[in-house]
């Protein structure tokens, strides 16, 4: 028999017969190895460990450690869920289940919906077929007979998948017992190899994730190598799920949805509003000190403004329109739309008065309501909305004023994220234009121009960015500022983008010093990012528990007896004098009742008063945090907050 040669990761070689298996390479190294192989990488190429190898190739043995041996791990385990639901459930129909973060899931189309009390059931049979370590088998089929099995197994979204697989694209099958499915590979060796896993949650998911196709089952899992890491991972788990805004600000009465008023549209209840109050006070007094001009613009326009930014051409299937083209007697030309941003409607302002170069920089700022038509499939509580407020902001600048001005931007994100403390929770994404995409205006040149110069700026910054090319905005590269929610998904919290192009296509001039009249830069940037997302971070981060100075109530008074009453409500004038945010809890309930309550609101303060307290003038104090500080001088106490506000302490 002929020998190939196989040069491993270290560049050893090891000489083997021809048509060996990574799994008999393994075999040949180590035992261990062979216990917790994975799949292979061949020439660069993942593979099954029992695919054969044919010539001389660098090999790797990829184990649980690894990235893609973690997902192809995890995505068989998708194949054991399938088979175990199609033994249950024969009629069920089955979608897509790729291996995720963390995890894994497969889409289904249930005849009866399931539960997760159905789990159990489900897990059991998971169970059962890793116990019969049933061997995964890949076998290339052709296109035909590929159609004519799924079609025999009525899998009707099988079916479009394969029909959508280029023609010069080879078919695979894999099967793991009397259970076949399409899929590209590669998998454990066999089904007993999975140790533990579990089945953590259950969504809609629309097909393919268009809104317009049916919405299908999709039940989401996890497993690891081993028990405590599962563990640890389940606990991960209820720690979000006990953290998210979407279910603890509907809890502590931050937000609502209503479904008569439609999805993406949160109404923000009064804990809410006041904590949107706190937050936009402290944004515009900052943006003041730092030079910016406050404007106020409508909320709408016509179309005629949108084709000069390109929104129009760029951006209009993510607006909302108002009225009918095809009805109006106009056609676009007399219609309106919400506006998605804010840009144009400041350039309007900046416009209004011939400007010269000893006028600039101006720094526009304002809080403004902005729509864009998300997909239904995208919502989520307070992060992705319909209507949102955006701190949002231009710098209009000299071509020399840019690097200062983009700086003095980042530094200004920064300071509010210090503030309210996040500035570790962040990472940075330069975002680029791709070269393919169509979406962008302007020539080639002056892009590069554009990330050019950013680029410089983000190095002067000396922070640790990633680069995303595609993602940058239609008329610009940007800095984002992004944050991940407590599942780990990625959003971007606040963005600083460098424009060379607008100001042109909206005539937007200075006289220079040379008396010329020339095109401004113009900096987008949200300082503050989009204030119901920074909100849905910051109940996520501090679990609801808000530091003192942005709790919407930051004492609460619980008068023992009605003779207290009078006290409480004299404490709560002169708190409310120094601008501190509290309320009387004067009902008639026992004061542990109260006190409860109270924690469960989460307020930082309980003043609490009974007969010795008002005698005395004293308050018995009840931190959120520290518990129990005893009893404390009226005046004491409000010097003590005060001073915490005021500092803006983030615990
Ligand atoms: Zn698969
Ligand atoms: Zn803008």
């Amino acid at each position: 028999m002929s020998m190939i040669k196989i040069t491993l990761k270290d560049l050893s070689v090891i000489e083997t017969d021809k048509n060996s298996t990574p799994l008999d390479v393994a075999a040949k190294i180590s035992d261990g190895l062979l216990r917790v192989a994975v799949c292979a990488r061949v020439d660069g190429a993942l593979t099954d460990l029992n695919t054969p190898l044919e010539q001389d190739c660098k090999l790797e043995i990829l184990t649980f450690k690894d990235d893609e041996g973690k997902d192809v791990y995890r995505h068989s385990c998708a194949h054991v869920l399938a088979m175990a639901v199609k033994s249950i459930y024969p009629d069920a129909k089955l979608g897509i289940g790729p291996s995720i973060k963390g995890g894994f899931y497969y889409d289904f189309d249930f005849p009866t919906p399931i539960t997760p009390d159905d789990f159990v059931h489900i897990e059991r049979e998971m169970e059962n077929i890793i116990k019969a370590d049933l061997p995964i088998q890949r076998k290339v089929v052709a296109r035909k007979s590929a159609l004519a099995q799924m079609r025999g197994f009525e899998e009707a979204y099988k079916i479009q998948l394969i029909e959508e697989i280029p023609k010069e694209q080879e078919i695979t099958f894999y099967k793991m017992g009397e259970f076949v499915d399409l899929c590209q590979g590669p998998h454990l060796p066999s089904s007993g190899r999975l140790k533990f896993f579990k089945l953590t949650q259950i969504a809609g998911a629309y097909w393919r994730g268009n809104e317009k196709n049916k919405m299908l089952t999709r039940i989401y899992g996890t497993c690891y190598e081993k028990k405590a890491e599962l563990a640890e991972h389940l606990e991960r788990l209820e720690e979000a799920k006990r953290r998210d805004h979407n279910k603890l600000g509907r809890e502590l009465g931050y937000f609502m949805t209503e479904e008569k008023i439609g999805q993406g549209l949160p109404l923000l209840m009064p804990k809410g509003a006041k904590l949107f109050q706190i937050l936009q006070r402290f944004v515009e007094d900052e943006e003041a000190r730092r030079g910016y001009i406050l404007t106020k613009t409508p909320s709408f326009a016509k179309s005629d403004l949108y084709k000069i930014s390109g929104h129009w051409q760029h951006y209009k299937d993510k607006m909302f329109v108002i009225g009918d083209e095809s009805k109006s007697k106009d056609g676009a030309d007399g219609l309106l739309a919400l506006r998605p941003m804010t840009c144009p409607y400041q350039y309007m302002i900046y416009k209004n008065g011939l400007k010269s170069y000893r006028d600039l920089p101006i720094r526009y700022n304002e809080t403004a309501a902005l729509f864009r038509n998300e997909n239904s499939g995208e919502m989520h509580g307070l992060i992705r909305v319909r209507q949102f407020h955006l701190s949002d902001g231009h710098v209009i600048c000299t071509p020399e004023q840019l690097d200062t001005e983009f700086k003095a931007c980042f530094e200004l994100s920064m300071f509010f994220l210090k503030k309210i403390g996040m500035d570790k929770d962040i990472s940075f994404r330069f975002s680029k234009r791709d070269l393919e995409g169509g979406k962008y205006i302007g020539e080639l040149s002056e892009w590069n121009k554009a990330e050019s110069a950013m680029k410089v700026i983000l190095d002067g910054l000396g922070i640790e960015y990633e680069e995303a090319e595609g993602d940058a905005a239609f008329y610009g590269p940007k800095l984002d500022i992004q944050f991940r929610n407590v599942y780990g998904k990625e959003d971007t919290l606040m963005t600083i983008q460098v424009d060379l192009f607008l100001s042109k296509m909206f005539e937007m001039v200075y006289v220079d010093t040379d008396g010329e009249r020339k095109n401004p830069y113009i900096i987008h940037r949200s300082a503050f990012g989009c204030y119901e997302r920074v909100m849905a971070a910051l109940i996520e981060k501090y679990a609801g528990a808000l530091p003192v100075w942005m709790s919407p109530t930051q004492v609460c008074i619980l008068p023992i007896t009605d003779r207290a009453v009078d006290k409480a409500r004299e404490i709560e004038s002169l708190l409310q004098g120094d601008g501190v945010r509290c309320e009387v809890d004067a009902r008639n309930e026992k004061i542990g009742f109260k006190i409860r309550e109270a924690q469960i609101e989460k307020i930082p303060y309980m003043l609490v008063i009974g007969e010795r307290e008002v005698e005395q003038n004293v308050v018995a104090v009840r931190a959120r945090k520290d518990g129990d500080l005893g009893v404390m001088n009226v005046i004491d106490f409000r010097k003590r907050i005060k001073k915490e506000i005021e500092n803006k302490v983030n615990s």
